[in-house]
């Protein structure tokens, strides 16, 4: 089940609730977050309060006929806008502004939503500011964006910020169970990446299987001590990777691998990744030393340092995997 949006921003939900309950919401939000945070979800859930028959303090029904024509797009007194291609037109903007005039809609209490708010033409922007600055009626408006820094800084004056809550990595996971990854995977991912957006790139990764397999099958080579681990990193692993992006990502599994025996070590089982090396991982490392133990992962930590500083990818990591024997062997 797909979690709602209440469960996903208890502290907004109940935020605007009491707003709706107490007549308080002023003319114009702008809802930031990363993509996934619900940011859609939760301006329809307010317009849902607003309009719904049977709400209970602010808090919509999602039943009724009001909350179901909210939900299906169907409401005409809720109009959204989103990018017609890679922007928004001022003809658009001009739509919304004509739907508000027309005589004949129910009542004069207004929303409107525009999504992807940051790609307004600056024509659109502009007609947008008026819009603003000039409200005619009970007007509320919801601009959406996951990059604000876009944003004209006359509009973003315009309108009262609000910060989406990211997801706890708990919430990830579901989430991304719910849309069909597999247990294992969600639960990869959700130390991965910070949205749905980003996990499912990476899942979509062709090689992010064979990355997973061939990081942990270096390392337990490594914690056996054998020097294969070493050749691993030209034979194996630097075939896998493609693009920047693809070593981001195999360093971000290193990382993740490392920081399991470390997470081993201090009991912290409830946090380990990869579950099924928690019985190698106590075999292969009773002989290491707590501080060993923590180093390595500071010396993986650090080669992501590295890396920005242009050294290339396998010299960096045939140094880590030889200092990672030093630092656990010596
Ligand atoms: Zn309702």
């Amino acid at each position: 089940m797909k979690m709602s949006i209440t469960e996903r921003q208890p502290f907004l939900t109940k935020h605007f609730a009491k707003l709706i309950r107490e007549n308080k919401l002023v003319h114009a939000y702008l809802l930031s977050g990363a993509e996934g945070t619900g940011k859609i979800e939760l301006a329809k859930w307010i317009a849902k309060g607003i309009f719904c028959l049977n709400s209970q303090n602010g808090v919509p029904c999602l039943k009724c006929s009001e909350c179901n024509r909210i939900e299906n797009n169907n409401h005409p007194d809720v109009v959204t806008i989103m990018p017609d291609g890679l922007s928004i037109k001022v003809e658009q903007i001009r739509y919304l502004k004509s739907e508000f005039n027309k005589s004949g809609v129910e009542s004069d209490r207004k929303v409107f939503i525009i999504q992807d708010a940051q790609k307004m033409s600056i024509g659109a922007a502009n007609s947008l500011l008026k819009f603003l600055e000039e409200p005619s009626g009970n007007i509320t408006a919801f601009l959406l964006t996951s990059e604000p820094q876009k944003l004209l800084p006359t509009i973003i004056s315009r309108c009262q910020e609000v910060e989406m809550q990211q997801l706890t990595s708990g919430q990830l996971e579901q989430e991304l169970i719910s849309e069909g990854i597999s247990e294992k995977n969600s639960h990869i991912l959700a130390n991965l990446a910070q949205s749905v957006v980003e996990a499912k790139k990476i899942n979509d990764n062709e090689n992010f299987n064979k990355i997973l397999a061939t990081v942990n099958n270096w390392y337990r080579k490594l914690l056996r001590k054998d020097l294969l681990s070493f050749v691993m990193i030209q034979s194996k692993i630097i075939g896998l990777i493609q693009n920047k992006e693809d070593q981001n990502l195999v360093l971000q599994v290193i990382i993740l691998t490392v920081r399991d025996t470390v997470l081993e070590r201090f009991g912290l089982t409830e946090e380990i990744v990869f579950k099924e090396n928690i019985d190698f991982i106590q075999q292969n490392t009773a002989q290491i030393a707590n501080s060993k133990l923590v180093n390595g992962l500071n010396l993986v930590v650090e080669s992501n340092r590295k890396l920005a500083s242009n050294i290339s990818m396998q010299n960096m990591l045939e140094t880590l995997t030889l200092n990672l024997f030093d630092c656990y062997f010596k």
